[in-house]
């Protein structure tokens, strides 16, 4: 069996790991500080604030940002059903764009559209999906012209370039997520980046329960607090994290060459971006996915489909009504499939993937 991801840990981190536990010092803590400072310097961003996870980060990063009831978030349908929820938890309201057919990421003319119908629009919350960057001269473009804020949620996308500036490093705010199948991991954990003093203070204060001094509480916060344990992890996988992008990117250059299958289309990257495949997600013709994925079954190689339904179709959304029509995203969804691209796939599986696929008839 090939599995679809497998996260990649090595003595390094069961060492660091040992490390932490016999310090005694295993909440948050100079390790945690640590791992914010050198995520934060490899993104290009002053300010790091680790949390329990990439959903809890969004959380903050919009929280932080004063978004909250009354306030309307663009953001797209086709992507994990987090990046939505965060909007929610804050009580804002989500308005949808469609996405571009070929990078699955958010079109910047759809974008456009949903503004002219709803201009009272005040932020923009874009997802860089399968770790390639969106199109962030466009989307800048629009985000300088019409005064939004951006949060850039970067669960996907570590170390995803657009224009040989990082991914989390265009926005107000980002958001980044280390759960094990993402490009490096701290077991859960996430973090918020920002170069705004105030932003990154406000995130502070919120991720531990709205205080600044011990046991005053200016705001009602939560504990969403790393641990140093997984932060030690973190820092070990920093290290790494170049190398296991540049795996994936031979990969995926492998399958770009090899993979010739008339029913499928390989993905899609911009010029000016340098992708870093936290997925690497082929199109196939919408009538043969579901016997292409038994095929792939029968031949032991893992597969994903992200995503199978918009975020707005999902059954917690019905209730809320904010369906809006996005053709792009409905007929994406029926055509996806990802296959496996993790940093440890040897080259004899990538052949064997190529393989398989390629053999695939319909
Ligand atoms: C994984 C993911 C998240 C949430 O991260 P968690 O650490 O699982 O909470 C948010 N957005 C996207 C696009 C993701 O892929």
């Amino acid at each position: 069996m090939i599995a679809i991801a497998k996260p990649w840990l090595g003595e390094e981190e069961k060492k660091a790991v040992n490390q932490v536990l016999s310090s005694g010092m295993i909440a948050c803590g100079a390790v945690t500080s640590e791992f914010e400072q050198a995520f934060a310097a490899y993104i290009g961003a002053q300010h790091g604030i680790a949390t329990t996870s990439g959903t809890t980060a969004l959380e903050v990063a919009l929280r932080a940002l004063k978004i909250g009831k009354g306030d309307k978030v663009l953001t797209t349908p086709f992507s994990f059903i987090a990046s939505t929820n965060a909007i929610v938890y804050v009580g804002a309201t989500p308005v949808f764009a469609d996405i571009d057919e070929s990078t699955f990421n958010l079109s910047p003319k759809a974008i456009e559209k949903a503004l002219e119908q709803h201009p009272d629009i005040k932020a923009l919350l874009i997802v860089h999906l399968f770790g390639q960057p969106c199109d962030m001269d466009a989307i800048m473009k629009i985000v300088k012209a019409k005064g939004l804020l951006l949060i850039e949620d970067c669960a996907q996308s570590h170390g995803a370039l657009w224009n040989g500036k990082k991914a989390g490093s265009f926005g107000d705010v980002s958001a980044f997520s280390f759960y094990p199948t993402k490009n490096m991991t701290t077991t859960e954990g996430g973090m918020v980046l920002t170069s705004d003093e105030t932003i990154a203070k406000k995130a502070r204060m919120l991720i531990n329960h709205g205080m600044q001094v011990r046991y005053y509480h200016d705001e009602i916060g939560y504990n969403y607090r790393m641990t140093n344990m997984a932060a030690a992890i973190g820092l070990c996988q920093l290290k790494k994290l170049d190398s296991f992008n540049a795996k994936r990117q031979e990969t995926a250059a492998y399958y770009n060459a090899n993979i010739k299958n008339p029913l499928m289309e390989t993905p899609a990257s911009y010029e000016k971006g340098a992708h870093v495949y936290h997925q690497y997600t082929v199109k196939i013709r919408e009538d043969k996915r579901d016997a292409f994925i038994a095929h792939l079954d029968q031949n032991g190689i893992g597969y994903g489909v992200f995503y199978p339904l918009s975020i707005p179709e999902q059954r917690c959304y019905i209730p809320l009504g904010i369906n809006t029509p996005c053709p792009v995203t409905d007929l994406v969804k029926k055509q996806v499939v990802s296959l496996p691209v993790h940093p440890q796939l040897t080259a004899q599986e990538a052949e064997a993937v190529a393989q398989c696929v390629n053999s695939f008839r319909g």
